[in-house]
């Protein structure tokens, strides 16, 4: 059904994210792609003086090693992909670049569920030009 697979996972949920990946899995062909995504925030150029330059280089060492973990521990032949940038425009970007044909999402971070979506999935939703899966 679907042939390539975009799940944008954010590093401090990671059980959502692996509860998407499990629903990725699940609406995969065979042969089908999946991509795990990651999107280090940017820091603001204000702070970003103060910051030294290998703190960054380090925050995106981690997602990578952290990213490899939750591919590794999923038992699925996946891809794993770290950025840095906005996260919703990265997450657009990714998709349209790897001609992505389905995004999965969870809603919101757990705890706010009297939101009908996050920031980042609300936009996600409003911009694709692929199909989007919201996960509650
Ligand atoms: P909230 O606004 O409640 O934090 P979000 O819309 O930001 O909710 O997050 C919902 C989902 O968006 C996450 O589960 C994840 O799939 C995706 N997401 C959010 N931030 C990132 C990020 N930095 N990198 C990759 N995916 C992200």
């Amino acid at each position: 059904m679907f042939k390539t697979i975009l799940v944008p996972i954010d590093m401090s949920h990671v059980l959502e994210g692996k509860a998407t990946i499990d629903i990725a899995a699940q609406h995969a062909n065979a042969g089908a792609k999946i991509i795990l995504l990651n999107v280090v925030e940017d820091i603001p150029i204000w702070a970003a003086a103060e910051i030294p330059t290998a703190l960054i280089d380090d925050s995106l060492k981690n997602a990578q090693i952290g990213l490899k973990a939750i591919a590794n521990a999923s038992g699925l032949k996946v891809e794993t992909e770290v950025r840095s940038g906005h996260p919703y425009q990265t997450i657009l970007a990714v998709a349209k670049e790897k001609l992505v044909d389905l995004i999965i999402i969870a809603s919101h971070r757990p705890g706010l569920q009297d939101y009908f979506l996050g920031s980042t999935a609300a936009k996600v939703v409003r911009h694709a030009s692929c199909s989007v899966m919201v996960i509650r």
